[in-house]
């Protein structure tokens, strides 16, 4: 079908949102500095990654360096994972989702939606496409209706013929978060969003079949338990977030290290998801997303260290 694409490795990308409007009424400093279009100094320690957004990088810049190529790659039948890593506030769903009617501020996961079917009309006309998408929240799988009555929510799944279908999914995913979060007497917003675009394809005459998938993960911040303090449910929610953010660390790192190394990939839910998508022959990429303020410089150290793990 389409070229055959690259060797497979990780790429780590990292973006700094800009000071906000509180940061810069408290007098917050503006702490990187940007060195070449991959280096980034904070606090007199230079970390390097395949890339680094300054601040005034646009949604259309990030998408065209990091996933236009993936969403070929899923084309010809390979699997990917993209991934936002960083602290509640630090940019993770602008870079994922954006502002998803806004052609300016929409993120990767509406153009990637709009590139997929851009991608189909120009294929051959005897491909017959399939595509599902899938949209988990891994804090809302159990809930009580006003009955009592136990029902699952925070998964929606279904089979997609246009970028605005893919969009709807999201919306109705973020209006779920909403209805749970308000009917709920203890319960954090933390949440790691996963979101699956699966693409299967036949051709019509051959039954020659290709699927390839991508999962588009917006992590639960991974800001420090004590820091947000937390109690009772939250506070062991929080630990369970803190615990799979470090297994999905331990699993990029491992597979950074080289294949020779053990993957353990079932020391969290997330990563055993997320196996047949994350190293081999996959592509995989992680966004890290900071915050550029002094007030956040412990968390975004340690988020910038989490990247330099997975080099
Ligand atoms: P997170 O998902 O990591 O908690 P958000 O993506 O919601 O953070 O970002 C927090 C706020 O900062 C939002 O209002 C968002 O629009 C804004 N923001 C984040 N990144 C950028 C950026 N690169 N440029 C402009 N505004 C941004
Ligand atoms: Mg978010």
């Amino acid at each position: 079908m389409a070229d055959v694409p690259a060797e497979c490795n990780i790429k780590v990308l990292c973006r700094f949102r800009p000071l906000n409007q509180s940061e810069i009424l408290r007098g917050d400093q503006f702490v990187p500095k940007f060195q070449g279009d991959d280096t980034v100094l904070v606090g007199g320690k230079s970390y390097m990654f395949d890339r680094v957004f300054p601040t005034n990088t646009t949604q259309e810049q990030v998408y065209n360096t990091c996933a236009k190529q993936i969403v070929k790659d899923v084309l010809c039948g390979y699997n990917g994972t993209i991934f936002a890593y960083g602290q509640t506030s630090s940019g993770k769903t602008h870079t994922m989702e954006g502002k998803l009617h806004d052609p300016h501020q929409m993120g990767i996961i509406p153009r990637i939606a709009e590139d997929i079917f851009n991608h189909i009309f120009a294929m051959d006309e005897n491909l017959e496409f399939h595509i599902k998408v899938r949209l988990t929240k891994t804090n809302l799988s159990v809930h009580e209706d006003k009955n009592r009555v136990p029902y699952v929510k925070g998964c929606t799944e279904r089979f997609v013929s246009s970028p605005d279908e893919v969009m709807d999914v999201i919306d109705e995913g973020k209006s779920n978060r909403h209805v749970a979060v308000t009917n709920m007497n203890e319960h954090s917003s933390r949440s790691h969003s996963i979101f699956l675009i699966n693409i299967k394809q036949e051709h019509v005459e051959t039954e020659q079949k290709l699927c390839g998938k991508l999962y588009l993960v917006d992590l639960a911040g991974s800001e420090k338990v004590s820091k947000t303090g937390a109690a009772g449910a939250v506070l062991d929610e929080a630990k369970n977030i803190n615990k799979s953010l470090s297994a999905l660390g331990n699993v990029i790192s491992a597979l950074a290290e080289g294949t020779k190394s053990h993957v353990p990939y079932r020391d969290s839910k997330m990563t055993r998801i997320l196996q047949d998508s994350l190293g081999g022959n996959c592509r995989t990429t992680m966004f890290i997303c900071c915050s550029p303020s002094s007030y956040n410089d412990a968390e975004t150290k340690s988020t910038l260290m989490f990247g330099q793990r997975a080099k």
